[in-house]
């Protein structure tokens, strides 16, 4: 029924098949090229995303200070890296008060404006500020425990001065310097028996 096509002339078959590996040539090249955008949009999503997690499983959702977790990590660098430094203990006095009196909400501004201030400092003295969990939080200090005391008691003085509704709240701190064969936990439970050294003193007041 239908008859075989011929090309009139080998120059025409010629032509016809340059022009189809062309046609398809170009076509290649544009699906590669969509394929190679695609590609790179979704691995800098899938970048983007993996950035939102670590800074999620590193940070404390209520204050955004670094969350226990990375305890373990900075202690590790500072012991290879600081030469001297210092690990303090931060716990609120009374908190269990405020909540009670004013609300968990109420608490939780607390937490915050605190947070805020401990962050301040830990950055305006190359330290690290971390929430422990509850109202206990740590920095570790690039410096002497006797520095770090003083710089403490200008947190301190910063914290009494913060605009709270109802009225100032004071915190207790044990400092302890880090020594060459401390471990964290051992470092950890000087500073923590250092705290409890200043509630039991009367709290509102840093031990070294
Ligand atoms: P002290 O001066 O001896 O430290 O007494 P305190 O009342 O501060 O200590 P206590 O351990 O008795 O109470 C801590 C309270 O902190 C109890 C808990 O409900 C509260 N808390 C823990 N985490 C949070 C939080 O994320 N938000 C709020 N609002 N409260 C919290
Ligand atoms: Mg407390
Ligand atoms: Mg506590």
């Amino acid at each position: 029924m239908f008859g075989r096509f011929q090309y009139a002339t080998e120059e025409q078959k010629q032509f016809d098949l340059t022009f189809v590996f062309i046609i398809m040539g170009l076509f290649l090249v544009v699906m590669m090229e969509s394929l190679s955008t695609r590609f790179k949009l979704e691995r800098a999503k899938a970048e983007t995303l993996a950035e939102q997690l670590r800074a999620l499983s590193e940070k404390d959702a209520l204050t955004g200070l670094f969350n226990r977790r990375m305890l373990d990590k900075e202690f590790l660098t500072w012991k290879n890296h600081q030469p001297i430094f210092s690990l303090a203990l931060l716990d609120l006095d009374h908190f269990k008060y405020q909540n009670d009196q004013w609300g968990h909400s109420y608490g939780d501004e607390i937490l915050k404006c605190f947070s805020a201030l401990l962050q301040k400092t830990a950055l305006q003295n190359n330290g690290v500020a971390i929430r422990l969990g509850g109202e206990e939080f740590v920095v570790l200090l690039p410096m002497s425990a006797d520095a770090a005391q003083r710089v403490l008691t200008d947190l301190a003085t910063a914290f009494a001065n913060a605009d709270l509704l109802h009225g100032n709240v004071t915190f207790s701190a044990g400092i302890a310097e880090s020594t060459l064969s401390e471990h964290q936990g051992e470092l950890l439970k000087r500073a923590d028996q250092l705290m409890y050294q200043a509630k039991g003193g009367g709290r509102n007041r840093i031990c070294i």
